[in-house]
């Protein structure tokens, strides 16, 4: 009756390794009080794992910071300019690469997959001398064992750490980093011995890149790595795990035809085919199976006999002990312990299963696919799974039937943007090349204030009211004197984008202690989706109407697109996702309704999150574009010519689905561009026509940097030479919340000026 666990979520039940880290990194306490706060938080995830039951226990999947660059650090792949010079990669050369220090800025960091997990991108080119240079993943497993606690040590596996690299400065582009697996693998096979040498009976490998869309050669390195790595070390197995969606049909034959490797881990909760690939093509020789039924990116209870089902069915096929119940990837990418919700009520709770508790649902599948089940967690499980279907919380009837109702029909503005874009200005009178700003402006920490403290009922709803509305008029006023032609209200009365909208919304609720790890010592809280979405009543238009009333300038309403929501929060996994999109689609078109019956003239709904939910496998992309894009136009539909919309992007790199935001039909977009070398202008140079108006942002707003007046009009003169002047928009990158108005104002009004240097020279 054996199981399995991914990996499992280092910050600790209440962010204690956040804190550690900060208060570390501020230099408040030392190197010594960190590593004690590290391995206490280490051997209390072991003893729970050991407690619970299960018997495959990862080690090595803590970090201090991310465990791609643990990899790096591992063999040695540190970049010249830290200035390290061989040795135990330390706290000071990996700190320094995360996050930059006085001298250097810090590497790359970019999503791990499609989660919100960030990795630090190894830089590697083909004078990089890999040398072993950490003995973390040892220690480790040394640290569990000494407690009397066997784990299987977890390394981002040789052929995922390539494909996840990039060529190092002064590399060209074309350098293929497989070319470096020969020169890499020598120092994995010397982590096998150290690990095999300290007692280790197994060892993980994580090589999540298997489920992309692989060439050929990319799968021969598979074949190549692991033959290699499990040639000479008999005495310690190998399992190869991969995750995050369906195994393409050519890298599962590749997977199980791998001599030397002992397991495989496969997700079985997400994407649909590699059930039957399993079916059809089987396990060769006596390879186990570690199947991940446990959905490691979510929060919801598992449905025991369902999973149960799957389990006895796969041991059918594979034979008796073959098939070891597991999560679906590391459980990194959920909450940790539900219980430290204090505020959810028992019924909720019933639905719902953080890390904690996926450990013992693993262990109660293992135990009951070994014909010792636990009656009553499964009839406990069974009837948490029925409320929740039955619920009244959770089905709303009116909703459903609106839902139902979209079907088939496609939403879109009867004119075309180019007519509707004529009909705004005939009202708006905007100059050309228009000045605007992403939403949000500086949050001081007297807003914060101002806002806990009316949670805490510390202050009256009238004076929260009163101080919100003190600081949109001043923000208001700072606008006109930077002569900004459209403006925003700031956004000072929301703390977060999604979670704003969230807790006006029925269907969501909020966790207290329900933090995922984003990146380093950043978490994020999701809201969870639970039920069916809707509106009970208006949302910002109060707040809209009230700052229009300070000027004669057009303030734009500012809403969060559905897609987003969807895509920061925990999504209810009884429907597709698309429906859930549907529904928060058609509370929001209510909004944006109600804002241009307000008097609104200008709505901005942000899609910050749309490429985020980008599906890893190509086959996949189309449908999810095609029902995102569509959501989105839901919410415009029913709006009039003259009412303008607008949309925002936090990243360029959408080259590639460039055509599907056309098809959002926005009339104006704003989006991130300065900080990716203008990336997203080449589409243009590359003849794609964009007859709405475009807004790429002229100077980076995550960094504390003013450019000066001269480098934004450059900036705007680049654009001008791909784009008609009569649709370009001059804004930021983003919104300006984490700012602070010293850099503020002086970059605004350096933006306003190179806005007028154009508008005179055309
Ligand atoms: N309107 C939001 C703001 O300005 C947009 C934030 C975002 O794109 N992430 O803060
Ligand atoms: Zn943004």
């Amino acid at each position: 009756m054996a199981s399995h666990i991914v990996g499992y979520p280092r910050m600790g039940p209440k962010r204690e390794l956040k804190f550690a880290l900060e208060s570390f990194w501020d230099g408040k306490t030392n190197a010594a009080d960190l590593e004690k706060t590290a391995k206490e938080l280490r051997l209390a995830i072991w003893k729970q794992m050991a407690d619970a039951g299960v018997t495959y226990i990862p080690s090595n999947t803590f970090s201090f910071y991310d465990q791609v660059l643990d990899t790096s650090a591992l063999v040695g792949a540190v970049p010249s300019r830290y200035g390290w010079s061989g040795g135990e990669v330390g706290f000071d050369t990996y700190f320094s690469m995360a996050r930059g220090n006085a001298k250097q800025p810090a590497m790359e960091m970019t999503k791990w997959f499609d989660t919100n997990y960030h990795y630090i991108v190894p830089e590697l080119g083909p004078d990089v001398k890999f040398t072993l240079s950490s003995r973390k993943v040892v220690r480790e497993y040394e640290e569990a064992k000494e407690q009397g606690i066997e784990t299987v040590p977890v390394i981002v596996g040789p052929v995922s750490y390539l494909l996840l690299a990039k060529p190092a400065k002064g590399v060209s582009k074309g350098f293929d980093l497989l070319n470096l697996l020969d020169s890499l693998l020598p120092v994995y096979r010397q982590v096998l011995t150290e690990l095999e040498k300290a007692g280790a009976k197994w060892v993980q490998f994580d090589e999540p890149a298997l489920v992309l869309d692989l060439e050929a050669h990319k799968l021969d390195a598979f074949q190549k790595a692991y033959q290699s790595l499990g040639a000479n070390s008999t005495g310690i197995k190998l399992l190869v795990e991969t995750y995050f969606a369906d195994i393409p049909a050519e890298a599962y034959r590749v997977l199980v035809g791998l001599e030397n490797v002992a397991a495989i881990g496969l997700d079985l909760v997400r994407g649909f085919s590699t059930l039957s690939l399993i079916r059809e093509v089987g396990l060769p020789g006596d390879k186990l199976l570690f199947a991940g039924v446990v959905d490691g990116r979510n929060i919801w209870a598992n449905d025991l006999t369902s999973s149960l089902s799957t389990l006895e069915d796969l041991e059918k096929t594979l034979g008796k002990g073959k098939v070891i119940p597991s999560t679906s990837c590391s459980l990194l990418h959920t909450a940790v312990d539900l219980k430290n919700e204090t505020k959810l009520d028992a019924e909720l709770k019933s639905w719902l299963a953080f890390a904690a508790q996926k450990v013992v649902e693993v262990v109660a599948l293992a135990n009951a696919l070994d014909g010792k089940k636990n009656e009553d967690f499964f009839a406990a499980s069974a009837t948490a799974q029925a409320s929740r279907r039955s619920s009244s919380r959770v089905h709303n009837e009116a909703v459903k039937k609106a839902t139902y109702a979209l079907h088939g029909l496609d939403h879109r503005r009867a004119v075309p943007v180019v007519v509707r874009l004529d009909e705004q200005q005939k009202h708006l009178k905007l100059p050309i090349l228009p000045t605007t700003t992403i939403g949000s402006f500086p949050q001081t920490p007297e807003l914060r204030r101002v806002r806990r403290e009316v949670k805490s009922n510390k202050i009256t709803e009238e004076e929260y009211v009163e101080a919100i509305k003190a600081e949109i008029a001043r923000v208001v006023k700072l606008q006109e004197e930077l002569d900004i032609d459209v403006l925003v209200h700031g956004e000072p009365e929301r703390n977060d984008m999604v979670e704003y909208f969230g807790e006006q919304l029925q269907g969501f609720v909020f966790t207290v202690n329900g933090w995922v790890q984003s990146y380093g010592s950043r978490c994020v809280k999701p809201p969870i989706i639970y039920g069916d979405v809707s509106r009970p009543k208006a949302m910002t238009v109060e707040w809209s109407k009230y700052s229009q009333s300070l000027t004669a300038r057009p303030m734009k309403g500012m809403l969060t697109g559905p897609v987003t929501i969807l895509n920061w929060s925990f999504v209810r996994n009884d429907q597709p996702r698309s429906i859930t999109c549907l529904q928060i689609a058609l509370s929001i078109k209510d909004e944006v309704e109600d804002l241009e019956a307000g008097g609104i003239q200008v709505i901005q709904i942000d899609e910050a999150a749309l490429r985020e939910g980008l599906p890893l496998r190509k086959a996949e992309q189309a449908h999810y574009l095609d029902w995102a894009v569509h959501a989105f136009r839901i919410t415009t539909s029913g709006v009039k010519d003259t009412t303008q919309i607008h949309t925002h992007m936090c990243y360029s790199n959408f080259n590639d689905i460039i055509h599907s935001i056309i098809n959002m039909d926005a009339d104006v977009i704003t989006i991130e561009n300065s900080r990716s070398d203008e990336k997203l202008l080449s589409v243009f140079k590359e003849g794609v026509t964009y007859a709405a108006g475009i807004g790429p942002g002229v100077y980076d707003i995550h960094s504390p940097r003013i450019p000066d007046t001269e480098e934004m009009a450059d900036r705007i003169r680049k654009m001008l030479a791909v784009l008609e002047s009569k649709v370009l928009w001059v804004n930021p990158d983003c919104g300006l919340k984490t700012r602070k108005y010293q850099e503020v104002v002086p970059a605004l009004t350096h933006m306003v000026e190179a806005a007028k240097i154009l508008r005179a020279e055309l």
